[in-house]
């Protein structure tokens, strides 16, 4: 399996692999780009069907890393790492100190924190190996009602990003009346309900999971919604929080929404559907941008951390998106791509 030759190689800095033969610890570590700073990014546990999906996953994520730090203002580079296996029947204490063991071997070019398939737990075994852990409640950001998940700043950041959409697109600065369909109420989805509909709007949601659903009715009074009909309905802002790959040539014509503006990752199923949302008329927020909250949580943490100082750069994701409607708007170009490039020039130096 070659990397330098990979198709989603793009100068990476660090690709290793390591294997604990004791623990059975098969893990990939990625680091794109660290003129900003050390890598960061989480570390996501799943039975990849092969070791090369395992090398794509990481050196995708990584890359995106870099781009979602430079343009989140962190002095942050971009890394990932995956762990090759089942989280729900593979995963060992042992197995998650290991994985501590092999981060500190890169002397913190690469910082690990939560992603899909790890939690704060695992997080904390790590931590007994290596300092370059992000994404744990520490004493000064407990006190501050701080609890090492980074979705309630995923939420606000979401909500402010969703403020700048409607400004700019709508013209209007207050959200009294707005009409937003919820695609997944999770962690991330719920919350953002909740901020929503404190602001006045009106909701509708789905979710695979129907308790998640029967919460938001009960606790916001949205509207429940069918899962294959929530991409149609006739409403302000279409917020995916739930999968990626969701805007695609089946999705996109049935949008009647003017903004897609929510947390979901990859929400684009190729590059290629953005230009398709802007010659539908359609605002799209891009998800590495609107869902940085977390790692601005993260970024902060540690014995100073403050939340009025996280909310402010919080509220940042709202500006940074408000130059990124207006560049593209003025070069005609999908929003992602002038992200893209906003980023490049940051990172670039
Ligand atoms: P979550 O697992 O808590 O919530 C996702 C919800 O979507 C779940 O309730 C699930 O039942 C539901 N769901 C799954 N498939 C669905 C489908 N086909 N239709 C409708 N609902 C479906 O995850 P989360 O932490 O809330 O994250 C949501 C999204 O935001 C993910 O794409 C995640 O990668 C992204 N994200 C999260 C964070 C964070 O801080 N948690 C940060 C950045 C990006």
């Amino acid at each position: 399996m070659s990397v330098f030759s990979h198709p989603e190689f793009d100068h990476h800095e660090i690709v290793a692999f390591h294997h604990d033969r004791k623990s059975g610890l098969k893990a990939i570590v990625a680091v794109h780009n660290t003129h900003l700073g050390q890598g960061l990014g989480g570390c996501r546990m799943y039975p990849y069907a092969t070791e090369g999906a395992a090398v794509t996953d990481v050196l995708r994520l990584s890359r995106g890393m870099t781009y979602k730090a430079a343009l989140a203002g962190l002095k942050q580079g971009g890394g990932k790492s995956v762990i090759i296996g089942d989280p729900r029947t593979e995963k060992t204490p042992e197995m998650m100190r290991a994985m501590g063991r092999f981060v500190e071997t890169l002397s913190g070019q690469y910082v690990i924190a939560e992603d899909s398939g790890t939690n704060v737990a695992d997080i904390h075994l790590m931590a007994e190996h290596t300092r370059h852990v992000g994404g744990l409640a520490d004493a000064a950001a407990t006190a501050e009602g701080r609890t090492g998940d980074p979705s309630p700043a995923t939420a606000l950041g979401v909500f402010y990003g969703i403020q700048a959409a409607v400004r700019f697109k709508l013209g209007r600065d207050d959200l009294k009346g707005l009409r937003v369909a919820i695609q997944g109420v999770g962690n991330v989805g719920f919350r953002l309900a909740g901020h929503l509909h404190a602001a006045g709007a009106e909701l509708w949601v789905t979710d695979s999971y129907a308790p998640a659903v029967e919460r938001c009715v009960a606790t916001y009074g949205a509207h429940a919604v069918a899962m294959d009909r929530i991409c149609s309905l006739d409403v302000d802002v279409f917020a995916p929080c739930a999968l990626g790959a969701i805007l695609d040539d089946l999705s996109i014509p049935q949008l009647k929404a003017r903004i897609v503006a929510g947390a979901a990752n990859n929400q684009l199923a190729e590059r290629r559907h953005g230009g398709m949302l802007l010659e539908r008329g359609i605002l799209y927020a891009p998800d590495y941008v609107i869902n940085a909250g977390g790692i601005i949580d993260i970024y902060y943490e540690g014995a100073n951390y403050h939340w009025p100082t996280v909310d402010a750069h919080l509220r940042q994701i709202g500006a940074t998106l408000g130059r990124v409607f207006e560049r593209a708007d003025e070069d005609g170009q999908p929003t992602g791509v002038i992200a893209d490039r906003m980023a490049e020039e940051i990172f670039a130096g």
